[in-house]
């Protein structure tokens, strides 16, 4: 691996508002400036609120001038969001690579009439032969906590950087809250291994892949103020008699993601995946092999 003080490199973390994008990026940041290395950072997140896109851009090496990443100079691009790092392939190098979730969230406006089953996030992206596919909620899951799902994928792209696991450590510790150090941590080190979880052999990735979806709500944050009741186009939340929200039929919910995104209280989490069988394509393209 190359000598990490005279590496230049550029990174793109690409997701939604809420994933922790800018986390993400000011990680990278921290890592690349114990090395002494010179850092410029470019970000957008006007509409990182309700679900708009948000990214990251770090350049980094001995010296730079800009932070704006060209077309056809960028090495990595991690996309926290299926459909954002379809984005960024266009600026990629030849060689460049990019680790995405297969997590989707699709902004409210396009949620009409959307229904379960088959997947229609364009298959081909995961076939790159330069893409590098995790389900990286269920790895956080297997961390602890969903919601570190983007700090597996800067494991995973960790392991492609000449930088110590220690100095990620260091960034991410001083970076996260106290008490969640611990849990991020673990994501960050499941992500490092994620070459060790790609199936060897791979048939075709199945078609039509089919997306499964999870409902996590904590009673605690609920304030029963009805919102997810009256948004749901499935009608799956009703309120009880504590005035706390209760799914009465799960097995509809079609993983559109209003209820999360409308919970004033953060309340609902909306995790999906696709089908654990479709997990690898050709031992290029990594979908979570559970333990
Ligand atoms: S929107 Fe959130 S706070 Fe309001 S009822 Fe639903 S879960 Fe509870
Ligand atoms: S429960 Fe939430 S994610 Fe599921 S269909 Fe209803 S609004 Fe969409």
């Amino acid at each position: 691996m190359k000598d990490p003080t005279q590496i230049r490199a550029n990174v793109v973390i690409a997701g939604v508002g809420g994933q922790g994008v800018i986390l993400a990026g000011n990680i990278i940041s921290d890592v690349c400036i114990a090395y002494g290395l010179d850092v410029k950072k470019a970000e957008v997140h006007g509409m990182s609120q309700r679900g708009g896109s948000v990214s990251a851009q770090i350049r980094f090496g001995p010296e730079v001038h800009g932070a704006l990443v060209e077309k056809g100079r960028l090495d990595w691009a991690v996309g926290f969001e299926w459909a954002e790092a379809l984005r960024w392939m266009p600026l990629l190098t030849p060689k460049g690579t990019v680790f995405v979730s297969t997590q989707e969230m699709i902004p409210p406006i396009a949620l009409k009439d959307r229904v379960s089953g088959t997947v229609d996030y364009p298959l081909e992206f995961l076939r790159h032969p330069r893409v590098r596919a995790i389900d990286a909620p269920l790895v956080a899951k297997e961390a602890g906590n969903v919601k570190t799902a983007g700090v597996v994928l800067l494991g995973a792209l960790s392991t492609e950087l000449p930088f110590s696991r220690e100095a990620w450590a260091q960034a991410i510790t001083h970076r996260v809250p106290a008490k969640a150090v611990d849990v991020n941590l673990r994501a960050f080190d499941l992500g490092r291994r994620w070459k060790e979880r790609v199936t060897p052999h791979l048939a075709q990735m199945p078609q039509p892949l089919v997306r499964q979806v999870e409902l996590h709500l904590e009673e605690s944050w609920c304030k029963g103020c009805g919102i997810c009741v009256n948004v749901c186009p499935e009608r799956i939340w009703m309120l009880n008699e504590k005035d706390v929200v209760e799914t009465v039929a799960p097995e509809r919910c079609t993983g559109c993601g209003l209820c999360e995104k409308l919970c004033p209280d953060l309340a609902i989490d909306v995790i999906t995946h696709l089908n654990s069988s479709a997990m690898v394509h050709e031992g290029r393209n990594v979908l979570w092999q559970p333990n």
